[in-house]
């Protein structure tokens, strides 16, 4: 296959881990006789210093040409002064409203290997925890009307049946793919959008017999994550509560260097990065911890490329690299083996063998 990649490492660990990730995506490419072409874009802080904004037009532009687009992180403390249209994550927004992608999937995975990261106690995690929250991204409360004055301030919450529609069918495609089993939240005892949500997907699940289907409230739901984590496999819901939910059941796997993501919309098309910031405090001293960047790249080949067993072979390589002790310090416990972005990245792709 040829994969034309948009790269866009952005600031502080940005370019670290994203070298990483092509070191990686580069070898997997070797293997399986595919061939990268990559674009080199800016956005964030390093497009303000160079071009004056965080989303250049020519970084837009390009990135639609390709074929899907890996994101390091943007944002640190030199622009946190600017003013709030130039500040660097406009450059996420307008990435993910410029290209369309209202799909947000964001994984929950609890590798058995780093179990004592995790917050919660022992026995709700037994086995690992892996569930994969599906957030509708370019809808809701953060886009709807905007208004205020000095003593009152209000925001739009609304969804059209379509906009529902599309990300209910992305979940339940996913869930298909999974274990069968999605539970949709929303807030449909208070909010009128939450009952279209529900009516919507409702709708959508009779297209879908084999996946079992259950309704949440978000905050039952907020608990339930912290109560019993292992119950969920797919969850769906709208922007706002998606933001909340993806990270509290991120922290619960207590390793955010760990989690990828991924934004689709209805083609193969999407934007791969890893859930976290820029972290500036340890930017270019090699002791990022490139795993997040490099399963995005897994999850790149999966959704945008169909390319399954080489997105396997990824995961694998992790957990063989994470088998053999290699951790980088946000992960490292006693007795394991101490290492940094690079050397953490030269040992997955060296365990992608031939
Ligand atoms: P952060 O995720 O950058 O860092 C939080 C903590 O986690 C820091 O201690 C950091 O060192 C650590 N950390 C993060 N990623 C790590 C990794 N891969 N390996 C090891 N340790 C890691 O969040 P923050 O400090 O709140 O934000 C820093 C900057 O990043 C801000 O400018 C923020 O706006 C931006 N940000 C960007 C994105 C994005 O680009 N998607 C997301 C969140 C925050």
């Amino acid at each position: 296959m040829n994969i034309r990649l948009a790269l866009i490492p952005g600031d502080g660990i940005g370019p670290d881990i994203v070298s990483e990730a092509v070191r990686v995506l580069d070898r997997v490419a070797e293997k399986y006789g595919h061939s990268v072409r990559y674009e080199r874009l800016t956005a964030g802080g390093a497009a303000i210093d160079e071009t004056g904004a965080p989303l250049p037009e020519k970084t837009l532009r390009t990135a639609e040409e390709c074929d899907a687009v890996l994101l390091g992180a943007v944002g640190g403390p030199k622009w946190d002064n600017v003013p709030s249209e130039l500040r660097p994550e406009k450059a996420l927004l307008g990435l993910r409203g410029g290209l369309g992608l209202f799909c947000n999937l964001r994984p929950a995975l609890l590798y058995p290997q780093l179990a004592s990261a995790c917050p919660l106690r022992s026995e709700l995690v037994e086995g690992g925890l892996d569930l994969m929250v599906v957030r509708e991204l370019t809808g809701g409360i953060y886009f709807g009307a905007k208004e205020r004055t000095e003593d009152r301030a209000s925001d739009v919450m609304s969804y059209t049946k379509e906009e529902i529609r599309r990300i209910a069918i992305k979940a339940f495609e996913i869930a298909r793919k999974r274990s069968c089993r999605l539970t949709s939240v929303d807030k449909a005892n208070i909010l009128e959008t939450s009952r279209l949500w529900r009516a919507t997907v409702n709708e959508v699940a009779a297209s879908y017999p084999d996946v079992e289907v259950s309704h949440l409230y978000v905050d039952n739901a907020a608990m339930q994550l912290v109560r019993n984590p292992r119950q969920f496999d797919v969850i769906l819901t709208e922007n706002m509560f998606g933001d909340i939910l993806s990270d509290e059941a991120s922290m619960i796997t207590g390793s955010i260097g760990m989690l990828p993501s991924a934004s689709l919309r209805s083609d193969s098309f999407g934007m791969y990065e890893p859930i976290h910031g820029s972290a500036p405090d340890i930017a270019g001293q090699d002791k990022a911890n490139p795993l997040a960047t490099i399963l995005s790249v897994s999850m790149m080949l999966r959704y945008s490329f169909s390319l399954a067993q080489e997105a396997d072979e990824i995961e694998k390589a992790v957990g063989l690299t994470l088998d053999q002790g290699w951790r980088t310090a946000d992960i490292f416990t006693q007795g394991t083996r101490l290492c940094g972005t690079k050397a953490m990245g030269q040992a997955v792709a060296g365990n992608i063998r031939d």
